[in-house]
């Protein structure tokens, strides 16, 4: 089957490994993953009727990123969505994958990975820390538009 080399960026803690060792071995590490340990990961799958074997690098520092830039078919940005740094360093990894490939566009997805920490997003952390309600809208598609009202308004009446 055709092979298909894949790399993870995104910088330290925002669960490259724990995406990686879930994606191929299906669990989910609760202990700290020793990423020097230099085990191939790879998962043969059939995506779309066509058998594809997924080899997923990692990168460990920034030591061979030039390299894994090279080699990589396809990449995975990842951030997580209780840390707005590692939100910030999307734009770089991406740009720097397009400069080592001298491409203007290159396959690359972005992940906003640790969803499960919903309560934890950055939005909600900052709103938190201030003694603020918080609240997540869409003006276009008018999702949650009236209780953002309805809610300072209670704030107003109980404070
Ligand atoms: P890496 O440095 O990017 O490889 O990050 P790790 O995979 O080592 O993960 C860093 C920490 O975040 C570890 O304690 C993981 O257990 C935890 N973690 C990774 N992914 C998730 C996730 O989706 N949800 C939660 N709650 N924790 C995660």
């Amino acid at each position: 089957p055709r092979e298909c080399q894949l790399v993870v960026f995104g910088v330290g803690g925002v669960g490259k490994s724990a995406l990686k060792l879930q994606f191929v071995q299906n669990h989910f590490m609760t202990t700290e993953y020793d990423p020097t340990v230099d085990e191939a990961y790879i998962k043969q799958c059939i995506i779309d009727d066509e058998v594809v074997r997924l080899n997923v690098n990692e990168e460990y520092g920034n030591m061979y990123r030039e390299r894994l830039m090279r080699m990589g078919e396809g990449f995975l940005i990842v951030y997580s969505i209780t840390s707005r740094a590692s939100f910030g360093e999307i734009s770089s990894f991406h740009q720097q994958i397009l400069r080592v490939r001298d491409q203007a566009a290159f396959p690359v997805i972005v992940v906003a990975n640790k969803c499960d920490l919903e309560r934890e997003r950055q939005g909600r952390k900052l709103a938190k820390r201030l003694g603020c309600i918080f609240i997540e809208a869409s003006a276009k598609e008018h999702t949650n538009v009236d209780e953002v009202f309805t809610n300072l308004v209670r704030e107003i009446r109980r404070l």
